[in-house]
Protein backbone atom coordinates (compact mmCIF):
# COMPACT_ATOMS: atom_id res chain seq x y z
CA UNK A 1 0.00 0.00 0.00
CA UNK A 2 1.16 3.49 -0.74
CA UNK A 3 1.70 6.11 1.94
CA UNK A 4 3.28 8.45 -0.36
CA UNK A 5 1.01 12.36 -0.42
CA UNK A 6 0.28 13.28 -3.46
CA UNK A 7 -0.21 16.87 -4.21
CA UNK A 8 -3.61 16.56 -4.75
CA UNK A 9 -4.51 14.90 -1.20
CA UNK A 10 -2.92 17.81 0.50
CA UNK A 11 -5.79 20.38 -1.33
CA UNK A 12 -8.14 17.99 -0.58
CA UNK A 13 -7.01 18.05 3.23
CA UNK A 14 -6.57 21.95 3.78
CA UNK A 15 -10.15 22.21 2.20
CA UNK A 16 -11.43 19.58 4.81
CA UNK A 17 -9.04 21.61 7.41
CA UNK A 18 -9.96 24.66 6.56
CA UNK A 19 -13.18 25.49 5.23
CA UNK A 20 -16.62 24.06 5.78
CA UNK A 21 -17.94 20.62 4.86
CA UNK A 22 -20.94 22.40 2.66
CA UNK A 23 -20.01 20.48 -0.42
CA UNK A 24 -18.98 17.00 -1.69
CA UNK A 25 -17.04 17.44 -5.06
CA UNK A 26 -15.33 14.93 -6.86
CA UNK A 27 -11.44 14.20 -6.05
CA UNK A 28 -9.93 16.40 -8.62
CA UNK A 29 -8.10 19.65 -7.77
CA UNK A 30 -7.93 21.73 -11.29
CA UNK A 31 -5.07 23.88 -11.99
CA UNK A 32 -5.60 25.00 -15.36
CA UNK A 33 -8.35 25.48 -18.48
CA UNK A 34 -8.82 25.96 -21.93
CA UNK A 35 -12.11 25.93 -23.68
CA UNK A 36 -13.80 22.83 -22.53
CA UNK A 37 -10.46 21.06 -21.18
CA UNK A 38 -8.85 20.91 -17.82
CA UNK A 39 -6.29 19.94 -16.55
CA UNK A 40 -5.45 18.82 -12.49
CA UNK A 41 -2.11 19.46 -10.14
CA UNK A 42 -1.29 15.89 -11.18
CA UNK A 43 -1.13 17.10 -14.82
CA UNK A 44 -4.33 14.62 -15.67
CA UNK A 45 -6.38 16.32 -18.89
CA UNK A 46 -9.97 16.08 -18.03
CA UNK A 47 -13.07 17.44 -20.03
CA UNK A 48 -15.19 19.43 -18.41
CA UNK A 49 -19.30 18.22 -19.01
CA UNK A 50 -20.72 20.15 -16.18
CA UNK A 51 -19.10 23.73 -17.27
CA UNK A 52 -19.60 25.00 -13.29
CA UNK A 53 -23.58 24.34 -13.60
CA UNK A 54 -22.91 26.26 -17.01
CA UNK A 55 -21.26 29.41 -15.91
CA UNK A 56 -18.59 29.00 -18.56
CA UNK A 57 -20.65 28.13 -21.78
CA UNK A 58 -18.11 30.36 -23.73
CA UNK A 59 -15.44 27.94 -22.07
CA UNK A 60 -12.95 28.49 -20.21
CA UNK A 61 -10.80 31.50 -20.51
CA UNK A 62 -11.88 32.32 -23.52
CA UNK A 63 -9.38 34.71 -25.33
CA UNK A 64 -11.90 37.61 -26.25
CA UNK A 65 -13.34 37.44 -22.52
CA UNK A 66 -10.41 37.65 -20.86
CA UNK A 67 -8.85 39.94 -23.08
CA UNK A 68 -11.97 42.78 -22.26
CA UNK A 69 -11.27 41.61 -18.51
CA UNK A 70 -7.47 42.61 -18.73
CA UNK A 71 -7.67 45.53 -20.32
CA UNK A 72 -10.39 46.89 -17.81
CA UNK A 73 -8.47 45.66 -15.15
CA UNK A 74 -5.73 48.20 -16.58
CA UNK A 75 -8.22 51.00 -16.21
CA UNK A 76 -10.73 50.99 -13.33
CA UNK A 77 -12.48 47.46 -11.79
CA UNK A 78 -14.86 49.37 -9.19
CA UNK A 79 -16.59 52.67 -8.39
CA UNK A 80 -19.19 51.62 -6.42
CA UNK A 81 -23.29 52.72 -7.64
CA UNK A 82 -22.24 55.87 -5.39
CA UNK A 83 -20.47 57.06 -9.30
CA UNK A 84 -21.45 56.15 -12.47
CA UNK A 85 -18.71 54.48 -14.97
CA UNK A 86 -18.55 53.89 -18.33
CA UNK A 87 -19.11 50.27 -18.95
CA UNK A 88 -21.76 49.38 -17.74
CA UNK A 89 -24.21 51.56 -19.76
CA UNK A 90 -23.00 49.78 -23.25
CA UNK A 91 -23.27 46.34 -21.33
CA UNK A 92 -26.78 46.90 -19.47
CA UNK A 93 -27.99 48.67 -23.51
CA UNK A 94 -26.53 45.31 -24.61
CA UNK A 95 -27.99 43.11 -22.67
CA UNK A 96 -31.80 44.81 -23.20
CA UNK A 97 -30.81 44.81 -26.88
CA UNK A 98 -30.28 40.54 -26.60
CA UNK A 99 -32.99 40.16 -24.47
CA UNK A 100 -35.74 42.25 -26.10
CA UNK A 101 -36.30 44.51 -22.31
CA UNK A 102 -36.53 48.25 -21.15
CA UNK A 103 -34.71 47.56 -18.07
CA UNK A 104 -31.51 45.58 -16.36
CA UNK A 105 -30.47 45.48 -13.03
CA UNK A 106 -27.28 44.37 -12.07
CA UNK A 107 -26.30 42.51 -9.14
CA UNK A 108 -23.41 39.78 -8.74
CA UNK A 109 -24.64 36.36 -8.31
CA UNK A 110 -27.70 34.56 -9.15
CA UNK A 111 -29.21 33.92 -6.10
CA UNK A 112 -28.75 37.81 -5.59
CA UNK A 113 -30.64 38.25 -8.93
CA UNK A 114 -33.70 36.06 -8.02
CA UNK A 115 -33.95 38.50 -4.68
CA UNK A 116 -34.25 41.79 -7.12
CA UNK A 117 -37.31 40.04 -8.53
CA UNK A 118 -38.82 39.12 -5.60
CA UNK A 119 -38.58 42.08 -4.30
CA UNK A 120 -38.87 43.86 -7.42
CA UNK A 121 -42.40 42.14 -8.05
CA UNK A 122 -43.75 42.03 -4.37
CA UNK A 123 -43.17 45.82 -4.43
CA UNK A 124 -45.30 46.08 -7.96
CA UNK A 125 -47.48 44.06 -6.17
CA UNK A 126 -48.21 46.74 -3.75
CA UNK A 127 -47.95 49.57 -5.65
CA UNK A 128 -49.47 48.81 -9.37
CA UNK A 129 -51.73 45.81 -8.53
CA UNK A 130 -52.95 46.83 -5.26
CA UNK A 131 -52.25 43.94 -2.88
CA UNK A 132 -52.79 44.86 0.48
CA UNK A 133 -49.23 45.44 2.27
CA UNK A 134 -48.12 42.56 3.89
CA UNK A 135 -49.87 40.27 2.06
CA UNK A 136 -47.75 39.46 -1.15
CA UNK A 137 -48.08 35.86 -2.57
CA UNK A 138 -45.22 34.11 -4.89
CA UNK A 139 -46.05 30.92 -6.40
CA UNK A 140 -43.13 28.88 -6.84
CA UNK A 141 -42.86 25.13 -7.85
CA UNK A 142 -41.66 21.75 -6.60
CA UNK A 143 -38.03 20.82 -6.91
CA UNK A 144 -37.14 24.12 -7.54
CA UNK A 145 -33.71 25.47 -7.06
CA UNK A 146 -33.23 29.46 -6.75
CA UNK A 147 -30.13 29.98 -4.83
CA UNK A 148 -29.03 29.65 -1.01
CA UNK A 149 -30.43 33.02 0.61
CA UNK A 150 -32.23 32.53 3.53
CA UNK A 151 -35.19 34.05 1.81
CA UNK A 152 -34.80 31.49 -1.59
CA UNK A 153 -34.53 28.26 0.81
CA UNK A 154 -37.76 29.43 2.22
CA UNK A 155 -39.58 27.99 -0.38
CA UNK A 156 -37.23 25.20 -1.39
CA UNK A 157 -38.94 21.72 -0.87
CA UNK A 158 -35.31 20.12 -0.63
CA UNK A 159 -35.06 19.29 3.66
CA UNK A 160 -31.33 19.50 2.99
CA UNK A 161 -31.80 23.47 1.69
CA UNK A 162 -33.81 24.00 4.72
CA UNK A 163 -33.00 21.65 7.87
CA UNK A 164 -31.94 23.85 10.55
CA UNK A 165 -32.08 27.56 8.74
CA UNK A 166 -35.57 28.53 10.07
CA UNK A 167 -37.68 30.61 10.66
CA UNK A 168 -38.14 30.89 6.94
CA UNK A 169 -39.20 34.00 4.95
CA UNK A 170 -43.60 33.52 4.45
CA UNK A 171 -45.20 34.70 1.42
CA UNK A 172 -44.41 31.94 -0.65
CA UNK A 173 -46.55 28.73 -2.07
CA UNK A 174 -45.51 25.52 -3.74
CA UNK A 175 -46.90 23.84 -6.79
CA UNK A 176 -45.91 20.78 -8.47
CA UNK A 177 -43.68 21.89 -11.40
CA UNK A 178 -45.27 21.05 -14.82
CA UNK A 179 -49.02 21.11 -13.64
CA UNK A 180 -50.60 23.99 -15.12
CA UNK A 181 -53.77 23.64 -13.50
CA UNK A 182 -52.11 22.76 -10.22
CA UNK A 183 -50.90 26.55 -10.19
CA UNK A 184 -53.91 27.93 -11.86
CA UNK A 185 -55.43 26.70 -8.32
CA UNK A 186 -52.60 28.31 -5.74
CA UNK A 187 -53.64 31.71 -7.43
CA UNK A 188 -55.66 34.13 -5.16
CA UNK A 189 -56.19 37.95 -5.67
CA UNK A 190 -52.79 38.26 -3.64
CA UNK A 191 -50.89 36.50 -5.89
CA UNK A 192 -47.84 39.07 -7.18
CA UNK A 193 -45.33 36.37 -9.32
CA UNK A 194 -45.06 33.46 -10.40
CA UNK A 195 -41.32 31.93 -10.19
CA UNK A 196 -40.51 29.19 -12.38
CA UNK A 197 -36.89 27.87 -14.00
CA UNK A 198 -38.43 26.94 -17.56
CA UNK A 199 -35.66 23.90 -17.72
CA UNK A 200 -35.10 22.56 -13.96
CA UNK A 201 -30.88 22.27 -13.54
CA UNK A 202 -30.13 21.16 -9.94
CA UNK A 203 -34.15 19.33 -9.92
CA UNK A 204 -32.34 16.49 -12.19
CA UNK A 205 -32.72 18.53 -15.62
CA UNK A 206 -36.67 18.03 -15.84
CA UNK A 207 -38.15 19.49 -18.67
CA UNK A 208 -41.75 20.37 -18.25
CA UNK A 209 -44.86 19.15 -20.59
CA UNK A 210 -45.04 21.43 -23.65
CA UNK A 211 -47.43 24.56 -23.52
CA UNK A 212 -46.75 24.25 -19.49
CA UNK A 213 -44.80 27.20 -19.77
CA UNK A 214 -47.16 29.05 -22.50
CA UNK A 215 -50.37 28.08 -20.24
CA UNK A 216 -48.86 29.66 -17.30
CA UNK A 217 -47.83 32.54 -19.26
CA UNK A 218 -51.83 32.99 -19.62
CA UNK A 219 -52.79 32.63 -16.46
CA UNK A 220 -50.55 34.92 -15.19
CA UNK A 221 -51.33 37.62 -17.87
CA UNK A 222 -55.47 37.09 -16.77
CA UNK A 223 -54.65 37.45 -13.25
CA UNK A 224 -52.32 40.14 -13.34
CA UNK A 225 -49.32 37.98 -12.22
CA UNK A 226 -45.75 38.55 -12.59
CA UNK A 227 -44.23 35.56 -14.59
CA UNK A 228 -40.56 35.47 -13.49
CA UNK A 229 -38.01 33.50 -15.44
CA UNK A 230 -35.20 32.44 -13.48
CA UNK A 231 -33.07 31.11 -16.24
CA UNK A 232 -29.76 31.71 -14.60
CA UNK A 233 -28.83 28.09 -15.82
CA UNK A 234 -31.16 27.79 -18.67
CA UNK A 235 -30.76 30.83 -20.53
CA UNK A 236 -27.77 31.94 -22.31
CA UNK A 237 -27.53 28.82 -25.15
CA UNK A 238 -28.01 26.52 -22.75
CA UNK A 239 -30.97 24.67 -23.98
CA UNK A 240 -30.04 25.74 -27.66
CA UNK A 241 -32.21 28.66 -27.59
CA UNK A 242 -30.91 31.99 -26.54
CA UNK A 243 -33.67 31.42 -23.29
CA UNK A 244 -35.55 28.39 -22.52
CA UNK A 245 -38.74 30.32 -22.74
CA UNK A 246 -38.33 30.45 -26.20
CA UNK A 247 -38.78 27.47 -27.01
CA UNK A 248 -42.72 27.87 -26.28
CA UNK A 249 -42.02 32.09 -27.56
CA UNK A 250 -42.93 32.99 -23.83
CA UNK A 251 -41.67 36.49 -23.23
CA UNK A 252 -41.53 36.50 -18.93
CA UNK A 253 -42.16 39.87 -17.13
CA UNK A 254 -39.01 39.34 -15.02
CA UNK A 255 -36.15 37.72 -16.66
CA UNK A 256 -33.48 36.58 -14.15
CA UNK A 257 -29.46 35.80 -15.43
CA UNK A 258 -26.51 35.30 -14.09
CA UNK A 259 -23.79 32.15 -14.57
CA UNK A 260 -22.65 32.95 -17.87
CA UNK A 261 -23.41 35.96 -18.44
CA UNK A 262 -19.95 36.88 -16.51
CA UNK A 263 -18.10 34.01 -19.19
CA UNK A 264 -16.84 32.18 -16.09
CA UNK A 265 -14.66 35.06 -15.04
CA UNK A 266 -16.42 37.04 -12.97
CA UNK A 267 -19.96 37.01 -11.18
CA UNK A 268 -21.90 39.43 -13.14
CA UNK A 269 -26.11 38.73 -12.92
CA UNK A 270 -29.16 40.75 -13.54
CA UNK A 271 -32.86 40.99 -12.95
CA UNK A 272 -34.41 42.13 -15.97
CA UNK A 273 -37.62 43.90 -16.97
CA UNK A 274 -39.78 46.51 -18.69
CA UNK A 275 -40.27 50.27 -16.88
CA UNK A 276 -43.60 49.01 -15.57
CA UNK A 277 -41.88 46.76 -12.96
CA UNK A 278 -38.21 48.26 -13.01
CA UNK A 279 -39.49 51.60 -11.86
CA UNK A 280 -41.09 50.15 -8.77
CA UNK A 281 -37.20 51.20 -7.32
CA UNK A 282 -35.99 54.47 -5.96
CA UNK A 283 -32.89 55.13 -4.78
CA UNK A 284 -31.57 53.63 -1.64
CA UNK A 285 -35.04 50.75 -2.27
CA UNK A 286 -32.17 48.32 -3.38
CA UNK A 287 -28.70 47.58 -4.28
CA UNK A 288 -25.01 45.85 -4.49
CA UNK A 289 -21.39 47.53 -4.11
CA UNK A 290 -20.04 45.18 -6.96
CA UNK A 291 -23.39 45.26 -9.14
CA UNK A 292 -23.09 47.02 -12.03
CA UNK A 293 -19.15 47.22 -11.42
CA UNK A 294 -16.89 48.27 -14.50
CA UNK A 295 -14.91 45.05 -14.26
CA UNK A 296 -17.97 43.05 -14.47
CA UNK A 297 -19.93 45.16 -17.30
CA UNK A 298 -16.67 44.47 -19.23
CA UNK A 299 -16.76 40.93 -18.89
CA UNK A 300 -20.58 40.69 -19.35
CA UNK A 301 -20.50 42.22 -22.52
CA UNK A 302 -17.56 39.96 -23.82
CA UNK A 303 -19.46 37.17 -22.75
CA UNK A 304 -22.89 38.25 -24.72
CA UNK A 305 -20.78 39.26 -27.74
CA UNK A 306 -18.98 35.77 -27.65
CA UNK A 307 -22.12 33.81 -27.54
CA UNK A 308 -23.89 35.56 -30.53
CA UNK A 309 -20.53 36.17 -32.68
CA UNK A 310 -19.36 32.06 -31.86
CA UNK A 311 -22.92 31.25 -32.63
CA UNK A 312 -23.44 29.33 -29.46
CA UNK A 313 -26.92 29.03 -29.26
CA UNK A 314 -27.14 27.42 -32.38
CA UNK A 315 -24.31 24.91 -31.72
CA UNK A 316 -25.81 24.09 -28.33
CA UNK A 317 -29.19 23.32 -30.43
CA UNK A 318 -27.96 20.90 -33.22
CA UNK A 319 -24.59 19.33 -31.08
CA UNK A 320 -27.43 18.91 -27.86
CA UNK A 321 -30.13 17.22 -29.96
CA UNK A 322 -27.35 14.79 -32.05
CA UNK A 323 -25.89 14.00 -28.64
CA UNK A 324 -29.09 13.52 -26.69
CA UNK A 325 -30.00 10.89 -29.19
CA UNK A 326 -26.96 9.21 -29.77
CA UNK A 327 -27.15 8.96 -25.85
CA UNK A 328 -30.39 7.29 -25.85
CA UNK A 329 -29.38 4.90 -28.40
CA UNK A 330 -26.73 3.18 -25.35
CA UNK A 331 -28.23 0.03 -24.28
CA UNK A 332 -27.86 -0.29 -20.38
CA UNK A 333 -29.01 -2.16 -18.00
CA UNK A 334 -28.49 0.82 -15.56
CA UNK A 335 -30.68 3.98 -17.39
CA UNK A 336 -34.06 5.28 -16.61
CA UNK A 337 -34.20 7.85 -19.09
CA UNK A 338 -32.23 10.27 -21.13
CA UNK A 339 -33.54 13.92 -20.93
CA UNK A 340 -32.79 17.24 -21.61
CA UNK A 341 -32.96 20.40 -24.30
CA UNK A 342 -29.74 21.67 -26.35
CA UNK A 343 -26.87 20.65 -24.37
CA UNK A 344 -28.61 20.59 -21.12
CA UNK A 345 -28.95 16.97 -20.17
CA UNK A 346 -29.84 14.24 -17.77
CA UNK A 347 -29.01 10.62 -17.65
CA UNK A 348 -31.32 9.01 -15.24
CA UNK A 349 -30.03 6.07 -13.39
CA UNK A 350 -32.77 3.48 -12.23
CA UNK A 351 -33.03 3.28 -8.49
CA UNK A 352 -31.92 -0.24 -8.46
CA UNK A 353 -28.93 0.73 -10.09
CA UNK A 354 -27.73 2.54 -6.95
CA UNK A 355 -26.89 6.31 -6.88
CA UNK A 356 -25.11 8.32 -10.02
CA UNK A 357 -21.84 8.86 -7.84
CA UNK A 358 -19.90 5.92 -8.88
CA UNK A 359 -20.57 6.66 -12.85
CA UNK A 360 -19.84 10.13 -12.09
CA UNK A 361 -16.38 8.47 -10.44
CA UNK A 362 -15.78 5.85 -13.18
CA UNK A 363 -16.24 8.77 -15.68
CA UNK A 364 -13.71 10.87 -13.76
CA UNK A 365 -10.82 8.11 -14.05
CA UNK A 366 -11.67 8.24 -18.01
CA UNK A 367 -10.88 12.18 -18.23
CA UNK A 368 -14.57 12.64 -17.67
CA UNK A 369 -15.99 15.43 -15.23
CA UNK A 370 -19.43 15.14 -14.85
CA UNK A 371 -21.47 15.72 -11.75
CA UNK A 372 -24.60 14.26 -10.22
CA UNK A 373 -27.54 15.93 -9.75
CA UNK A 374 -30.44 15.13 -7.82
CA UNK A 375 -28.76 11.69 -6.63
CA UNK A 376 -29.74 9.48 -9.95
CA UNK A 377 -29.03 11.94 -12.47
CA UNK A 378 -25.33 12.58 -14.49
CA UNK A 379 -26.01 15.77 -16.02
CA UNK A 380 -24.10 16.56 -18.96
CA UNK A 381 -23.63 20.11 -19.23
CA UNK A 382 -20.07 20.99 -21.34
CA UNK A 383 -19.00 24.58 -22.27
CA UNK A 384 -21.01 25.11 -25.25
CA UNK A 385 -17.57 25.58 -27.55
CA UNK A 386 -17.21 22.05 -27.63
CA UNK A 387 -16.82 20.01 -31.01
CA UNK A 388 -18.54 17.09 -32.18
CA UNK A 389 -15.69 14.93 -32.35
CA UNK A 390 -15.40 15.38 -28.70
CA UNK A 391 -19.23 14.41 -27.98
CA UNK A 392 -18.63 11.28 -29.99
CA UNK A 393 -15.54 10.23 -27.62
CA UNK A 394 -17.62 11.09 -24.83
CA UNK A 395 -20.41 8.40 -26.06
CA UNK A 396 -17.39 5.94 -26.07
CA UNK A 397 -16.60 6.67 -22.83
CA UNK A 398 -20.27 6.93 -21.06
CA UNK A 399 -21.00 3.83 -22.89
CA UNK A 400 -18.26 1.37 -21.63
CA UNK A 401 -19.75 2.97 -18.19
CA UNK A 402 -23.17 2.85 -18.26
CA UNK A 403 -22.64 -0.79 -19.71
C1 LIG B 1 -27.09 28.45 -9.92
C2 LIG B 1 -28.50 28.87 -9.89
C3 LIG B 1 -28.94 29.90 -9.03
C4 LIG B 1 -28.04 30.55 -8.01
O1 LIG B 1 -26.93 31.18 -8.58
P1 LIG B 1 -25.69 31.55 -7.63
O2 LIG B 1 -24.79 32.34 -8.52
O3 LIG B 1 -25.08 30.24 -7.19
O4 LIG B 1 -26.23 32.33 -6.50
C5 LIG B 1 -30.26 30.27 -9.11
N1 LIG B 1 -31.12 29.69 -9.96
C6 LIG B 1 -30.73 28.69 -10.79
C7 LIG B 1 -31.73 28.09 -11.72
C8 LIG B 1 -29.42 28.23 -10.76
O5 LIG B 1 -29.06 27.21 -11.54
Amino acid sequence: MSTTTTRTDTYLQQASDFSAHNYKPLPVVLERGEGCWVWDVEGKKYLDMLAAYSAVNQGHRHPRIIAAAKAQMDRITLTSRAFHNDQMGPFLERLCEVTGFEKALPMNTGAEAVETAIKMVRKWGYEVKGVPEGQAEIIVCSGNFHGRTTTIVSFSDDDQYRNGFGPFTPGFRIVPYGDAAAFEKAITPNTVGFLVEPVQGEGGVIVPVDGYLGCTRDLCREHGIAFMADEIQSGLGRTGRMFACDWEDVRPDVLIVGKALGGGVYPVSAAIADSEFMDVFHPGDHGSTFGGNPLGAAVGLASLDVLIEENLVEKSDTLGQWFRGELQKIESPHVKEVRGKGLMIGVEIKAESGPARPFCEALQLRGILAKETDRQVIRFAPPLVIRKETLEWVLGEVAEVLR
